[in-house]
């Protein structure tokens, strides 16, 4: 398909005229953080931006979410039946998505639209969703998205890929879903020889600043057992505090908890993310845990990424590369190293 321009002020004007019929998610500086914001009055997008600290995967699959409600009030006739909370269900578009995020959105999307089990909140929101990339032009050095299938411009998952080009967008669409945004935002100039030249030259750059990147291409052809025997999980966990930020903020995690709350008359059924990491993930109703160390949960993490996903899916590993875990674990706990020893150990 023909890439197009935009200038960026024009672009931010088609994005705001589409805004009345679609929720159009957008980057916008915060006090500290970069976070996804539906476009509206008064958001500003920010697309000069490195990523943002959650991933949008939230905007997908939220963190905590309200599934049912039902009434606790013994004079309704519908007294503790559950039913499904209405959804919006304008369709979506996050716009200046990278394409870490989008690569771990296929990633989840196995999870959860699958041939034995198709989630219907996901489903039904990950199809309404448009999903506009922009390709990193200054990757950090904690991102690896190149070594895990994906990289700084990569097109997985994508509808649209967007090139920053200083003062103007060059966009490709990559699917249908995305020519027809393309369309509905009122198409751009056809890009000619030198905006190509430009974006082939910010993708060159990009590709020279991506940080180490991770070998897993050994771990597929090692025994479970051996791997999960490997003396080095208790060196690897030994820092760990079980903060559960590593899985909090990776947009390649889908682990959940049901709660069923009570506010008065009403009960409201919710699901709320979990992590591997928390003691109480895997707490039997007996009281028995079969993960009850920390250096067991720690061990599942890298094992489910690593090991188990590959092993199930064929697909390479349950990581994008996007770096959040290296850059926020509190105590430096890096996915590279731990997949360097797994794959070469
Ligand atoms: S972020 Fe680091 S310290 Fe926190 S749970 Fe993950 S590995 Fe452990
Ligand atoms: S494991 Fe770490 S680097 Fe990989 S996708 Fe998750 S947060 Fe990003």
């Amino acid at each position: 398909m023909k890439e197009q321009v935009f200038s960026k002020s024009d672009w931010l004007k088609r994005l705001r005229a589409l805004a009345g019929s679609t929720r159009i998610y957008v980057p916008v500086k915060g006090p500290e953080l970069h976070v996804f914001r539906i476009l509206g009055e008064g958001v500003e997008p920010d697309f000069d931006y490195r990523n943002t600290r959650l991933s949008p995967k939230a905007i997908i699959y939220p963190p905590s979410e309200r599934l049912f409600e039902c009434s606790l009030d013994e004079k309704d006739p519908a007294c503790n039946i559950f039913k499904e909370v209405d959804k919006d269900r304008t369709p979506l578009a996050i716009v200046g998505i990278r394409p870490c995020d989008a690569h771990g959105l296929g990633i989840v999307q196995r999870n959860f639209d699958n041939p034995e089990y198709k989630d219907p909140w996901w489903v039904s929101r990950f199809e309404s969703c448009t999903l506009i990339g922009l390709g990193c032009s200054s990757p950090g050095s904690t991102c690896f998205c190149s070594s895990v299938g994906g990289g700084p411009f990569s097109e997985k998952m994508l509808d649209v890929l967007l090139w920053d080009l200083g003062d103007q967008f060059m966009a490709r669409a990559v699917t249908q879903k995305g020519e027809t945004f393309l369309v509905q935002a009122g198409g751009g100039a056809e890009a000619d020889q030198v905006a190509k030249k430009k974006a082939e030259e910010v993708e060159k750059s990009a590709a020279k600043r991506l940080g180490r990147g991770i070998s897993a291409d050994r771990i597929r052809g090692k025994k479970i057992n051996d791997l999960f025997n490997a003396s080095y999980w208790e060196d690897v966990a030994f820092a760990c505090i079980n903060c559960g930020t590593c899985t909090y903020l990776c947009p390649t995690c889908w682990c959940f908890d049901i709660q069923d709350e009570v506010f008065g008359k009403t009960g409201d059924r919710i699901r709320n993310w979990d992590s591997c990491m928390f003691p109480l993930f895997t707490l039997h109703g007996s009281g028995h845990n079969p993960r009850d160390k920390k250096v067991q949960r720690l061990r599942q993490r890298f094992m489910h990424k690593l090991k188990y996903y590959q092993d199930k899916y064929n697909a390479g590993v349950q990581c994008s590369g996007c770096g959040r875990c290296v850059q926020h674990c509190p105590v430096n706990i890096d996915i590279r190293e731990v997949a360097d020893r797994m794959n070469n150990v």
